[in-house]
């Protein structure tokens, strides 16, 4: 792939200072390691939409599902404001082709989950969601989204960056070769990883390609699409994982010697047990792929799933 990821941010991630008290919520992963792979499009909504560094603080008030946004001591009402700016603004993203979203946590403006919003006598409910970072995902209900916070668990650190690595083959897919050959290779190569997460996502995907000649381009992509990134939502786990390695490992174990395929299954029941962490077994698997000239397999972008110096996949 010749250019990079493209991520949208919540601009005080990258260190810029447009928070209300004039300061930032620098990321050190988003910025030093993430960054290596990935072009941002930082967006402040509060800033962008006309307000001042520093400037009072904010929060949202009245019915979770539809909240305003409003400051906290003069009570001064910007939910308008803000909402009229991101009509404009979410057009402008949308020609950015962007492959995912980070959004700062808890913000009214810019929290995508468990943000506080206040009832009339004060009393705090956790279920909002920031005023920008609702009508963000209306927009792109199939964007891989994640907020600060949540990427510090390894999980979903690892499922993030799997779909951002996924929606950014799907885009150069959708530029470069919108085909029906072009989705075949695209469904064939992704085989495993979406067996990772979800297997019936991926017979439905496989029976929406066998019929792909019945369907216009347009409507064979944009329903692939939703399928692909609602699979991908599903998390892996360790019981998914290690049905994919037993896959993996049905195509070389009559290579094996008995010694050798005792250690494969040896490492994949000690996997599946937590005692060693995925990228064991991985690291096992494509050396046996190479070995063995495993074509099929070395094209899985399964074995490879992003790069090695993101230190993914090392947790048991
Ligand atoms: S959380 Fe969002 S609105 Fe607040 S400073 Fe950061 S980017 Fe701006």
């Amino acid at each position: 792939m010749d250019d990079k990821i493209r991520l949208g941010v919540s601009s005080c991630l990258l260190g810029n200072n447009v928070r209300y008290d004039g300061g930032h919520q620098h990321d050190r992963f988003l910025t030093d390691t993430l960054g290596r792979y990935v072009e941002y499009i930082p967006v402040c909504p509060e800033v962008e939409c006309g307000l001042t560094v520093p400037r009072e603080a904010m929060r949202l008030v009245g019915n979770p599902a539809d909240p305003r946004l409003v400051t906290r001591k003069s009570n001064i009402d910007y939910t308008d404001q803000m909402k009229k700016w991101a009509s404009v603004r979410l057009d402008e993203l949308a020609r950015e082709k962007l492959d995912g979203f980070v959004f700062k946590r808890m913000s009214p403006s810019s929290g995508m989950a468990r943000v506080k919003v206040y009832s009339e006598s004060g009393m705090a409910n956790t279920n909002g969601i920031g005023i920008f970072a609702r009508l963000f995902m209306e927009y792109f209900p199939h964007l891989p989204v994640e907020e600060d916070g949540r990427l510090n668990d390894p999980v979903l650190r690892e499922n993030f960056i799997q779909r951002i690595f996924v929606h950014r083959r799907w885009r150069e897919l959708v530029a470069t070769a919108k085909k029906r050959g072009g989705l075949v290779d695209f469904h064939t190569t992704h085989k495993l990883l979406l067996l990772s997460h979800s297997e019936k996502e991926y017979r439905e995907m496989g029976r929406l390609v066998a019929k792909a000649k019945d369907l216009s381009i347009e409507e064979l992509f944009s329903r692939y699409e939703a399928l692909l990134m609602s699979a991908l939502a599903k998390k892996s786990t360790n019981r998914k994982h290690t049905n994919v390695l037993t896959h993996v490992f049905g195509y070389f174990k009559n290579d094996l010697s008995p010694l050798e395929k005792q250690e494969v299954l040896d490492v994949i029941d000690q996997y599946h047990q937590g005692m060693i962490p995925l990228i064991v077994p991985l690291t096992l698997m494509k050396f046996f792929t190479k070995k063995f000239k495993q074509e099929y397999l070395a094209n899985q972008h399964y074995l490879d799933p992003h790069p090695l110096e993101l230190k993914l996949l090392n947790h048991a």
